[in-house]
C-alpha cells in the first residue's frame, strides 16, 4: 500500500488529492504505509447497505497506520481498541484489515 505525503506540511493521506487539506500544498511524495495497525475506534454494522449484506455482522474500524494517519477499514472479526492489526487486501477500494497475530 502507498500514501501520500504533503513536502510541505508532512501531514499524510491514503488518497490522492490536488492540493494539501492542511496547507494548501500542490507537492506530494509518495510513500509505503505500514501493512500494521492499531485499530484506533470501531462500530460494529449489524444492519448492512445491500452490497454488504452477506458480510453483517461487521467492524468498521479506524486504525492508526502512522503517527499521522488513521484509515477507516473493514474487519470480520471482533476486535478491540488498541489491538494490533494488519492490513489484508483491498477491494473495491475498500482496506480489509484481520487481526495481526
Ligand atoms: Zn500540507
Amino acid at each position: 500500500m502507498q500514501g501520500y505525503r504533503c513536502k510541505n506540511c508532512h501531514a499524510e493521506s491514503i488518497t490522492k488529492t490536488s492540493f494539501c487539506p492542511i496547507c494548501q500544498s500542490q507537492t506530494f511524495e509518495l510513500f509505503t504505509l505500514p501493512t500494521n495497525g492499531t485499530v484506533y475506534s470501531f462500530t460494529i454494522i449489524r444492519v448492512a447497505p445491500p452490497e454488504y449484506v452477506d458480510f453483517a455482522p461487521y467492524t468498521v474500524a479506524l486504525i492508526q497506520l502512522t503517527e499521522n494517519l488513521r484509515i477507516t477499514a473493514f474487519i470480520q472479526e471482533a476486535v478491540s481498541i488498541g489491538e494490533k492489526v494488519r492490513w489484508k487486501e483491498t477491494k473495491n477500494q475498500t482496506f480489509i484489515f484481520e487481526k495481526a497475530v
